[in-house]
């Protein structure tokens, strides 16, 4: 039984000295440093903070069938080198899209002995599937997925609003999460129609391609299906602000949504993306600065639950960087392995804390993924997931550090705060110092039991 100990130990919403007693795969107990039982394996890591793993309720691994654009092997590298010790998987972007079960089990097949952490699956809701929804939630998917606007796969429709209509129902009865993309298409199209002699290197060209009108409408529509499905509402990368008003008010009348927003939401902000900058292309856009202060300030107030990375790469000549048009580019940013110091640099300016971090990273999506009662948590009885992190030390992000297929980033050449020094995998060490244990110990989360595979 070793004790891992720390002067900073995140735990029971403090932030104070303390043992983290674990045996075989779970933590045991979590004592004062001075009660640690004579003759046992002590990790002392002093001043270095010691978090529950970070849970990741947003990533797309691409596997099977796009495993040249990412792949379970290198997603879960970057995911431990990130302080991450569970992910949970989109339905999309893979072949097949996770809206059956078959589909599911050639997941599970793909995953299987190649993850350096725990996984799960988000199972999609597409035009023709509810009937597939319940025997997708027995299976074990976390929840599910749709998109109310093209989702830029052909194999992953959208759902309109008469389609999301028949699936609700369906979604309600399994009790799981609805994650929904929420942009409207009319605005966008309408948008769109206004800009084509537009110039598209430009970053303003591609930000009001895409207006908040697009978010709002839909959350609107969101939250008048939840007040009349009762289905549990989640709202993916919410990134413009405007949206908190009527979010907030949701909230006040009990609806049951939650919401995330990502770090490039957090982190950037349109007014320093040069033009022909495409790496910095995901939908929603990043906005303004003051939108992204907005931002901060519903995560303050609980509005925004949690931060998801939205991980979304691809290979790189499908961000069109030779020619710098927005319009072409693929959308996504990948941030597995450096999200946690992103959000660190901008928490550790703004007066909050690591217990922030923990609240937005571990808590939130280990509760939206409904594995809080396993993961996201130092305490007794949860899985030894851990991450030693020291705050102080700042990096230079560079390829080398981001450990995903293709090391393409908007963040490359930034000065980070925070670096994680060690990631334990339910007591198991998968990560230190810049180097894996080549061990794939990850394995899928299901709720029912403690050894899936
Ligand atoms: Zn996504």
């Amino acid at each position: 039984m070793p004790a891992f100990v720390s002067q900073q130990v995140v735990t029971a919403g403090r932030i104070q000295p303390a043992a983290i007693l674990v045996e075989g795969e779970e933590i045991l107990s979590v004592v004062p440093p001075n009660q640690v039982p004579a003759g046992i394996e002590v990790h002392d890591f002093g001043q270095a903070a010691i978090l529950p793993g970070l849970l990741d309720s947003h990533v797309h691994i691409n596997d099977p069938g796009r495993t040249d654009w990412e792949g379970f092997e290198t997603a879960t590298l970057a995911a431990a080198a990130g302080g991450y010790t569970m992910l949970v998987d989109m339905p999309l972007n893979c072949v097949p899209a996770t809206t059956s079960v078959p589909a599911l089990e050639e997941k599970r097949a793909a995953a299987l002995g190649r993850c350096q952490v725990d996984w799960a699956a988000w199972g999609g809701v597409v035009h023709d599937n509810q009937d597939n929804i319940a025997s997708l939630a027995a299976a074990g998917v976390r929840g599910f997925k749709c998109f109310l606007i093209d989702s830029g796969v052909d194999s992953f429709g959208m759902v309109t609003e008469q389609q999301l209509k028949t699936a609700l129902p369906h979604v309600a009865r399994t009790g799981l999460p609805l994650l929904v993309h929420a942009e409207l298409p009319a605005p966008i199209d309408k948008a769109n129609n206004a800009l084509m002699q537009a110039d598209w290197k430009r970053y303003e060209t591609y930000l009001r391609s895409r207006p908040s009108e697009a978010e709002l409408s839909a959350v609107r529509l969101l939250l008048s299906l939840c007040r009349e499905y009762k289905f549990r509402l989640h709202i993916v990368h919410l990134s413009t602000s405007q949206a908190l008003i009527e979010l907030r008010a949701a909230r006040s009348e009990g609806l049951a949504v939650t919401v995330e927003t990502c770090p490039h939401y957090l982190h950037l902000a349109s007014e320093t993306i040069a033009d022909g900058a495409t790496l910095n292309k995901c939908a929603p856009p990043i906005r303004g600065r003051e939108n992204r202060e907005q931002l901060w300030q519903g995560l303050r107030d609980g509005i925004i639950d949690l931060i998801a990375t939205d991980h979304s790469p691809c290979p790189p000549h499908m961000k069109h960087l030779d020619k710098g048009t927005f319009k072409a580019a693929w959308g996504g940013i990948a941030s597995l392995s450096i999200a946690l110091p992103l959000i660190w640099t901008e928490v550790s300016q703004r007066g909050l804390s690591l217990l922030d971090i923990v609240r937005w990273m571990a808590e939130g999506p280990a509760r939206l993924a409904g594995c809080h009662t396993r993961k996201g948590k130092i305490a007794a009885g949860y899985d030894a997931d851990l991450v030693v992190f020291d705050p102080h030390s700042e990096f230079l992000v560079n390829e080398q550090r981001l450990y995903y297929r293709h090391p393409v980033s908007p963040y490359l050449g930034e000065k980070l705060r925070g670096v994680v020094k060690a990631t334990y995998l339910r007591g198991k060490l998968v990560f230190a110092d810049g180097e894996f244990s080549g061990v794939p110990a990850g394995r899928e989360f299901r709720l029912d039991s403690r050894m899936s595979d």
